[in-house]
C-alpha cells in the first residue's frame, strides 16, 4: 500500500489530484466498511470531503502553495472534536454529539490542507482493549479477520490497515494507539505526556492521555506528529520537546525482563540484534524495578480521573446521563472509580497509586541514565479470537506492557516486527521524555 509520504509526492507530479485520493479511499471504505469484509471501522464519514478536496485540487491548478497534507485523508477517532461532525466516543450517552468545535490536532491539520475524512470506531470512552467495547459493533482486524483488531483505537488502527485513509489519529492512556497498530501490523505513536495539544480531546483519564499518530509506517507517523505538536495555551500540561535534529551518536539500546509470550519474545530480541549489528549499536540487559506494577499502578488513576471527568454527563449538558446509557466496562470504572474516591479511602487507592507511578517515573528516568532507548514487545500476547471468553484480568494484561509510557510520561511507539501464526507482532521503543524526535528516527530502523 501506498504510503502518504509517496502520495504527497504523486499529487505533486500531478499523477493524482486530491479529488481521485480522497474518492478512492471513499470507495475502499464502501467497499469494507460496512458491505465486504464488514471491518466497521468507521462510524461516520465526512460529506464534505470530496468537495475539500476539490477546493484543494483547484489552489494546485492555480499554483496557490498548498500546506503540507495536501489531499490526504484522515481518519479521526471518535473521541477527538472535529467541527460539524459526531464525535460520540462509540458511546450512546453521546450518540447525537455535534463538535461546536475544532481540537488543536484539527485545526492544524486543517491548516495544512489535511482532509478529515470521518470518525472513527473505538471502545467506548476509550475504555477498552480489544475493540469490543463499542455501543456501535466491534472492529474487525484488517490483518486477521477473526481475531480483534485491539483497541480502544480499534477503528484508527483498522482504518490504516484497510486502506481506508491515509493517516489515522488516535488516543492513547495506556497503550490504545500502540496495542491496536501493533494487532493491525502498522505503526503506533504515543508522543510524550504534554508533547500534543489535547485541547479538544474527550479524554479518558487526564494526566494519562496524549493524542498520537496511526500510520503505515514511520516516516508518516513524524509527517503527522510534526504538523500535530507544539505547545497550546489551551492545554496547561502541553510542553516543548526536544527539536528535530539526526542522531549523531551510538545508540544503546536497553532490554528490560518482561513477561510475554515467548514466540513474541523471541521475534522481538532476534529483531534487535539484527538492528544493532546492522547500525553498530549496543545492548544492555537493564532492571527496571517494580516494572510488574503497571497495571495496578494504572487502573486506580484510570477509574478515579475518568469517573471525575464523566460527571459533566450528567443528561443536562451533554447528550444523556451515562450511567443510564452507557456500557458495561464504562459502568465499572464509573461505579469504582466512585468507590475508591471516597473520602475514608482518602490515601488508600488513588494517592497510592499516584506514590506508584512516581516510582516508575523515577526508575525509568534511572534507567535512562545508562540506555538511550527501552525495548519490549508493545503487547504481551497474541490478540484473541472474536468470540473467545477472556477474563477481566487478562483484558487487563493486554496493556501490562504499554501502561508503563504512560505513567512515566514517556514517549513510546509500536512499530511492525513480523507475524506469529500469520498474526502482526508489534515491537515496542521506549525513549525519555522530550526525546520524541530521536525516537522516532531510531525506530525508522526497525521497520
Ligand atoms: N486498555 C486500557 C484501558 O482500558 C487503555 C485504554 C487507552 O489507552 N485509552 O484503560
Amino acid at each position: 500500500m501506498v504510503t502518504a509520504i509517496e502520495k504527497i509526492k504523486l499529487i505533486k507530479e500531478g499523477k493524482l489530484t486530491c479529488e481521485q485520493n480522497i474518492k478512492q479511499l471513499l470507495a475502499n471504505i464502501e467497499k469494507d466498511n460496512q458491505k465486504g469484509k464488514k471491518i466497521n471501522a468507521i462510524l461516520h464519514l465526512n460529506p464534505r470531503a470530496v468537495e475539500e478536496a476539490r477546493v484543494i485540487d483547484e489552489k494546485i491548478k492555480k499554483k496557490v502553495k498548498v500546506g503540507k497534507l495536501a489531499g490526504l485523508g484522515i481518519i479521526v477517532k471518535s473521541n477527538i472534536c472535529v467541527k460539524n461532525l459526531i464525535a460520540n466516543c462509540a458511546s450512546k450517552t453521546l450518540e447525537n454529539y455535534k463538535c461546536p468545535y475544532d481540537a488543536r490536532v484539527i485545526e492544524k491539520i486543517k491548516q495544512e490542507d489535511g482532509i478529515i475524512l470521518g470518525m472513527a470506531n473505538m471502545d467506548e470512552f476509550a475504555a477498552g482493549a480489544s475493540g469490543e467495547n463499542s455501543a456501535f459493533g466491534i472492529t474487525k482486524n484488517p490483518a486477521s479477520l477473526e481475531r480483534i483488531p485491539g483497541g480502544s483505537s480499534s477503528g484508527s488502527a483498522a482504518s490504516v490497515a484497510a486502506g481506508f485513509c491515509d493517516l489515522a489519529l488516535g488516543s492513547d492512556t495506556g497503550g490504545s494507539i500502540r496495542n491496536p497498530a501493533s494487532h493491525c501490523g502498522v505503526v503506533g505513536f504515543k508522543p510524550s505526556y504534554g508533547a500534543v495539544s489535547r485541547y479538544g480531546l474527550i479524554d479518558l483519564a487526564m494526566s494519562l492521555d496524549q493524542i498520537g499518530a496511526i500510520t503505515r509506517d514511520v516516516k508518516d507517523a513524524e509527517l503527522l506528529f510534526e504538523i500535530i505538536s507544539g505547545v497550546d495555551e489551551k492545554d496547561a500540561a502541553s510542553q516543548e520537546i526536544k527539536p528535530k535534529k539526526p542522531i549523531q551518536k551510538k545508540l544503546i539500546i536497553g532490554i528490560p525482563k518482561v513477561g510475554a509470550n515467548p514466540k513474541i519474545l523471541n521475534l522481538i530480541s532476534k529483531k534487535v540484534e539484527e538492528v544493532c549489528k546492522k547500525n553498530k549499536w549496543d545492548t544492555k540487559n537493564i532492571e527496571i524495578k517494580n516494572i510488574d506494577l503497571g497495571i495496578q499502578t494504572y487502573y486506580p488513576i484510570n477509574y478515579v480521573e475518568f469517573f471525575s471527568g464523566t460527571r459533566k454527563f450528567d443528561g443536562r449538558r451533554f447528550g444523556l446521563k451515562i450511567e443510564d446509557s452507557c456500557g458495561k466496562e464504562v459502568l465499572r470504572r464509573i461505579i469504582g472509580g466512585s468507590e475508591i474516591s471516597q473520602e475514608e479511602f482518602a490515601g488508600r487507592y488513588y494517592k497510592k497509586a499516584l506514590d506508584a507511578k512516581k516510582l516508575l517515573t523515577e526508575e525509568f528516568e534511572k534507567a535512562f541514565k545508562s540506555v538511550d532507548l527501552i525495548v519490549i514487545p508493545a503487547v504481551p500476547r497474541l490478540p484473541h479470537k472474536f468470540g473467545e471468553k477472556i477474563s477481566l484480568i487478562d483484558m487487563y494484561n493486554y496493556d501490562t506492557l504499554t501502561v508503563l509510557a504512560n505513567i512515566a510520561e514517556i514517549a513510546a511507539i509500536s512499530v511492525p516486527c513480523g507475524k506469529i501464526q500469520d498474526v502482526p507482532v508489534g515491537l515496542q521503543l521506549m525513549a525519555p521524555r522530550g526525546s520524541d524526535w530521536m525516537l522516532l528516527e531510531a525506530s525508522e530502523k526497525f521497520e
